[in-house]
């Protein structure tokens, strides 16, 4: 399997006073590109901690992550910030989109902050409101949308930057049944069209057993892995 990223021996710990918590205790993880895996466990297991070193949100405390061979804490803040822009797309639980901005808007800053030009990234950002159902909706604010096309809105601010990986915590754990089931579904249709690799964190178990790969962490350790013909 080539991979696009790969994980070894990665351990976090945070400090807190004087007693030092271990979070991950020795991760070994491969991500093959244009694949899907579900992130699942107990709460507090380290899920939202690996997501974050995974996508260089924050750096691990031992171990390493590398991206299509090159490591990826070698890097300064700055060549990291620039790295997470073009190659990793998140989708947090609440949208974090920019209240004052238009759900256009929203979906074209990472590219036009990344300094790409303005009339593509317009283009860019109306087809992917579109493919999330919101053509209709581009000069809504965030608080003019329902918690759902809030988050189609989330959805395509991370993917306009046209990703490797798309990594998403909990992207669903805000939202009723039904609204999680369509959201999940655009994901799939999304990943399936871009082949772009997903990494989800969830407690649904019903969106878990729709993506390849399962990676059950338990007290900072990888405790299954499961791959799933399909
Ligand atoms: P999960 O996503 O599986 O619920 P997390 O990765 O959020 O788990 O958290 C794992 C553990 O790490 C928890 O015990 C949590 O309290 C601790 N933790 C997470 N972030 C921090 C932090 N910034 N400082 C101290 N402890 C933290």
């Amino acid at each position: 399997m080539s991979s696009l990223v790969q994980v070894q021996g990665l351990c976090k710990s945070y400090r807190m006073g004087r007693v030092a918590v271990e979070v991950l205790k020795g991760i070994d993880l491969e991500i093959a590109p244009g694949t899907t895996t579900a992130l699942v466990g107990a709460s507090g297991a380290g899920k939202s901690t690996l997501l974050h070193i995974l996508g260089g949100l924050d750096r691990p405390t031992g171990g390493n992550v590398t991206y299509a061979g090159a490591d990826l804490f070698r890097k300064s803040d700055r060549e990291l910030a620039d790295f997470r822009s073009r190659s990793i797309g998140f989708v947090f639980q609440f949208h974090h989109l920019l209240p004052e901005f238009t759900a256009l808007e929203n979906v074209m800053m990472p590219a036009l902050i990344a300094r790409r030009l303005p009339r593509q990234v317009e283009e860019r950002a109306r087809m992917l409101l579109d493919e999330v159902g919101l053509g209709q909706r581009l000069l809504h604010r965030p608080g003019e949308l329902s918690g759902g096309e809030q988050q189609r809105v989330a959805i395509a601010r991370a993917l306009i930057m046209e990703p490797a990986l798309l990594l998403a915590d909990e992207p669903t754990g805000n939202l009723d049944a039904k609204t999680s089931e369509a959201i999940h579904d655009l994901l799939t249709r999304i990943q399936q069209r871009t082949g772009v690799s997903m990494v989800v964190v969830t407690h649904n178990e019903r969106i878990a057993a729709g993506m390849e790969r399962i990676v059950r962490l338990a007290d900072g350790l990888i405790h299954t892995d499961t791959l799933e013909e399909k």
